[in-house]
């Protein structure tokens, strides 16, 4: 019986798995005390548990045994399965969460940590690439992704000529579009015990957040590759234009919708981008969007992963715009009849719906409202992990601290994604329907988004000011006369009040 056990968890469930080699069996460990420490969406829930229950169902079907076990806690789950199979080694691949590897290390000494990663980036080179490297830009990074991994590449050239057509993706939104309708994963009997095991983790205690519905993203590899073939036949060539988008009611757009698979392990980065390269090399798909979509995935996407290795939670530390309000209730709620703004009450009815938002929604509402607000970023992560279907910590921290609420200072970006309801207006088709008006700063019907906006630069004037980027925002703050600014700068703090009532 002794042998070797591959541990394997919920975000490494992937064939190519390192802890896979040699192994005698497989260990999965579902704990329940993980969805206690955050509220999770219940859709991310049945998700990552089918996930896990169907990668265990193809490793069977491969002949490989697996000890499928339910425990509170992966300690408990580990030790039940050191007692009953007795293992001389147990192969865990380095986990993504900063410091998980040595504690988990740390439950036996059989537990032998296998380097290597799902990523394409290996940490160590990432941290070659920071040394020495005051600002670490993402462009920088990516075009060397690209000759590394010769994608969209003429030799040693940019296919096309340019490495970025970001200029050409940033189109408002068409009247009456109509994206295509995405792929959808069929439910089978594994989804059917999961949606039973959590009704009773719930009638037990369990705290779920979002609304419950049949199963929208993938949750095994079969269905993965599905869902990358009809984004790439459907929906890649029109993904560019309309990135930065938002259509009341539309809740996907051109988006790929494949983050959670990528984060499960259900899908390689490399697969993706290469049949994105594919589509565009067969006449298929504009370079604009293809240089797009593998921008996402190969450039920030890794970057982000190595920004996260190389500093961890020490990014939400500074906290640089001494943020400390509470998540707003509406927020935490996912609740769109608590708020009167259009754009926020259709952004939650789709986060509540689905567990999803795209980039936009994600960045230029919810995080800048956040950030304008001084939500606290440990508080802000924290409600975006739990909500999201792709939600975990190394991706949550850097585009939540560092790229929406600028906690670090600018460490990430160089400067915070701060906007006015004006910016909303130009890229959806909110501000029509909704009862206040984006121009408006003050009184009944100025937009919340725009108040909040000139407070945020008040507030932070001295900090904003020094940071060249920001200097003609700050400078703009000196057109608007003593008294409109004190109106700006009451009306603020009664809108902080009433969304943290
Ligand atoms: C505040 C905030 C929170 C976010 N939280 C998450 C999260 O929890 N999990 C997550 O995977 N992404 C997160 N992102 C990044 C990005 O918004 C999502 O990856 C994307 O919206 C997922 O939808 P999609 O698959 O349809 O992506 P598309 O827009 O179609 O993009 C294609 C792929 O690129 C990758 N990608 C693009 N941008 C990023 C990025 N900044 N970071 C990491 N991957 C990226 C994703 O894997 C995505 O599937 C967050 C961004 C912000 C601003
Ligand atoms: S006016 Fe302001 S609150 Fe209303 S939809 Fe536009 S941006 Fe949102």
């Amino acid at each position: 019986m002794p042998g070797r056990t591959a541990w394997i968890l919920a975000d490494q469930l992937s064939a190519g798995n390192p802890a896979l080699d040699g192994a005698d069996r497989v260990l999965i460990v579902q704990s329940s005390s993980r969805p206690g420490r955050l509220r999770f969406h219940r859709q991310k829930l049945q998700l990552v548990f089918s996930a896990m229950r169907h990668f265990a169902e193809d490793l069977e079907g491969r002949g490989i045994d697996v000890d499928y076990r339910r425990a509170p806690t992966l300690a408990a789950g580990l030790e039940e399965h050191l007692i009953e199979f007795d293992p001389e080694t147990v192969a865990l691949l380095e986990p993504n969460t900063v410091g998980a590897g040595q504690r988990l290390a740390g439950l036996d000494p059989r537990v032998e940590l296998v380097e290597g990663t799902l990523f394409l980036t290996d940490p160590a080179d990432f941290d070659r690439w920071a040394e020495g490297r005051k600002l670490l830009r993402m462009e920088d990074f990516y075009r060397e992704q690209r000759r590394k991994y010769d994608l969209l590449m003429d030799g040693d050239e940019p296919a096309g000529g340019r490495w970025n057509y970001d200029p050409e993706n940033r189109e408002p939104p068409p009247d009456g579009i109509t994206p295509p309708r995405p792929y959808r994963p069929r439910e089978d009997g594994i989804d059917a015990e999961v949606r039973e095991e959590l009704g009773r983790m719930e009638a037990e205690g369990l705290a779920t957040t979002g609304e419950d519905g049949p199963r929208i993203f993938p949750a095994s590899r079969d269905q993965a590759l599905r869902a990358l073939d009809s984004f790439v036949a459907k929906r890649l060539p029109t993904f560019g234009p309309y990135q930065d988008a938002m259509v009341e009611g539309e809740r996907f757009m051109w988006h790929a919708l494949l983050s959670s698979s990528l984060n499960l392990g259900l899908l390689d980065p490399l697969e993706c981008a290469e049949a994105a390269e594919a589509a565009w090399r067969d006449g298929e798909a504009p370079i604009e969007s293809v240089e797009g979509f593998v921008r996402q995935v190969i450039g920030w996407r890794e970057y982000v992963w190595g920004v996260y290795r190389l500093r961890g939670r020490s990014m939400l530390e500074p906290n640089e715009l001494k943020a400390d309000r509470p998540v707003p209730g509406a927020i935490m709620a996912l609740d769109p009849e608590e708020t009167s703004m259009a754009c926020l009450a259709d952004t939650l009815a789709g986060v509540r719906d689905t567990a999803y938002a795209h980039h936009i929604e994600r960045l230029m509402l919810l995080g800048n409202l956040m950030l304008t607000l001084g939500v606290d970023p440990t508080e802000a992560t924290d409600w975006f992990h739990s909500a999201f279907i792709d939600g975990y910590e190394w991706v949550m921290v850097p585009n939540v601290a560092g790229m929406a609420l600028w906690a670090d200072g600018g460490k990430m970006m160089t400067k915070p994604y701060a906007a006015t309801g004006r910016y909303v207006d130009r890229m959806s088709d909110y501000c029509g329907d909704c009862r206040y008006s984006p121009k408006q700063r003050t009184g009944p019907d100025a937009c919340p988004l725009t108040t909040l906006y000139w407070d945020f630069l008040d507030r932070n004037r001295q900090l904003l000011g020094a940071n060249h980027r920001m200097k003609m925002q700050v400078r703009n703050l000196d057109r608007i006369d003593e008294e409109e600014m004190s109106a700006i700068r009451e009306q603020a703090a009664g809108l902080r009040s009433e969304f943290n009532a």
